[in-house]
């Protein structure tokens, strides 16, 4: 087995080793093509559905402008929690946000752990590894990464890229025997190892889709039902959010938790919204307080700034309206082509790599350069948050910097689109020799 898992014959010349990682990667890209046209086609079939769609963007985008950088709603959502009984720690740098975590552990040496962008932002989970804390992941696709050594995605689909076939050619080694590629038999296996972590973890760990500032309360949304497992282990409950996760109230975390699902899955709801104000707790004997009846003893949010508020009073502060839905990855068309190597550490596509050169993830413009400046991201995202001209910003500062003359802002742009015609070609020309292979499509089918 190679590094990624991946079986490759003992001796291979270099040439074919590159030819077997191009054919690996066009694959990757075909089969995060079909998982994003999925999600396209149900988009366009329930978007009739939902009433007032127009109307709930132009809510959101006035709450969103209202509440990033808000100290005063930031202060009224920590009184609000705290008050609810949850210990709310504020952190600045992500070196501060590990070790609070850590603290918080207090020894546990295994915990369990739900989707969450703002841990991958941080590197969590590389953290606490290092200091010898196994962290498990409890996303079906999430684990699926984890177990393999990939990169995800999609916000919400982390193996969007990965074939069934893919998959269980390379989870065949992690567990010691031959994997059907079938989707049911993976996510039972998958699911069955997750189950056993759960039940042996004390602690567990959750980001958060918003936290409502007038209750003082925590929302989150899963499909999986894994979320709430991990939320009720019985020690303890930590949160880790972003200080841009406030919203006024539950109404308008709500109206944001209806669009980012639909503009994610093109689904109406997920299976689960959980709103967690408080531990489990009674008074029933003789009136006694006993916290963690049904779940935790205890629940710990840490408020993550990161370079957020920096963010929020600058040029760039449009990238914090954000809600993570991964629209603009699934009309890109650099993204398209080049998957997820569009990105910077757990940042994806256009946003992510203008939001990872401010927030300290680096970028080194090369990144940048990927872009078409096509605009489609912008029209397509509930709202509207213009990426291209922040690409274009921070082009224009680079060149500054480093003291090019304007030229090379159009070469710039005449060369990504050179570059993107010639590595879409490419792509095409290797996913036809895959399959006249008989590699690819064919391969992954279930035949049960
Ligand atoms: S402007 Fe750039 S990031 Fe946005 S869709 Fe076009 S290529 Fe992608």
């Amino acid at each position: 087995m190679d590094e990624d898992g991946s079986s490759v014959a003992v001796g291979k010349s270099g040439s074919e080793h590159s030819h077997s990682a191009r054919l690996k990667k066009a694959g990757e890209i075909k089969a995060m093509g079909r998982a994003f046209a999925t999600v396209k086609k149900r988009q366009k079939a329930n978007i009739a559905r939902v009433a007032d769609l127009e109307n709930r963007k132009q809510r959101l985008l006035q709450t969103r402008k209202e509440s990033i950088g808000n100290a005063g709603l930031l202060k009224q959502a920590v009184e609000s929690l705290e008050r609810n009984g949850i210990r709310v720690r504020m952190t600045g740098t992500r070196e501060e946000a590990v070790s609070l975590v850590l603290a918080e552990l207090a020894g546990e040496k295994l915990v369990v752990k739900s989707k969450s962008n703002l841990t991958k932002e941080l590197g969590l989970t590389e953290a606490l590894t290092d200091k010898g804390v196994e962290v498990v992941e409890t996303d079906i696709g999430d684990r699926i990464v984890q177990i393999i050594g990939e990169k995800p995605s999609h916000p919400t689909g982390p193996a969007s890229h990965l074939s069934k076939q893919e998959i269980a050619d390379r989870l065949s080694a992690h567990f010691g025997h031959r994997i059907k590629p079938m989707a049911e038999d993976i996510v039972g296996l998958v699911r069955d190892e997750i189950a056993a972590y759960i039940s042996s973890a004390s602690v567990g760990i959750t980001g958060a889709n918003a936290i409502a500032a007038e209750e003082g309360a925590v929302l989150l949304m899963h499909n999986e039902g894994n979320i709430i497992q991990v939320a009720t282990r019985p020690g303890k409950h930590i949160i880790l959010a972003g200080i841009d996760k406030i919203y006024p109230n539950i109404e308008e975390a709500l109206n944001m938790l209806k669009l980012q699902v639909f503009y994610a899955t093109g689904a109406l709801s997920t299976s689960f919204i959980n709103i967690i104000a408080g531990t489990s707790q009674t008074a029933d004997i003789e009136k006694k307080l006993i916290k963690g009846v049904h779940g935790p003893k205890e629940i710990c949010l840490i408020l993550v700034d990161n370079h957020r508020s920096e963010i929020a009073g600058g040029d760039y502060r449009e990238l914090l309206y954000c809600i993570g839905c991964g629209q603009c990855l699934l009309v890109c068309p650099a993204y398209s082509v080049y998957g997820n190597k569009f990105s910077v550490g757990s940042q994806l596509g256009g946003r992510g790599v203008v939001y990872a050169a401010l927030n300290g993830e680096g970028a080194d413009g090369g990144e940048l350069d990927i872009c078409l400046g096509c605009k489609r991201c912008q029209k397509n995202c509930p709202l509207a948050i213009d990426t291209p001209t922040m690409v274009s910003k921070l082009r224009l500062e680079r060149h500054l910097k480093l003291r090019q003359p304007q030229l090379a802002r159009a070469y710039d742009f005449v060369r990504a689109h050179i570059d993107w015609i010639d590595d879409a070609l490419a792509l095409e020309a290797t996913w036809l020799l895959a399959r006249l292979m008989g590699l690819g499509e064919g391969k992954g089918k279930d035949k049960g």
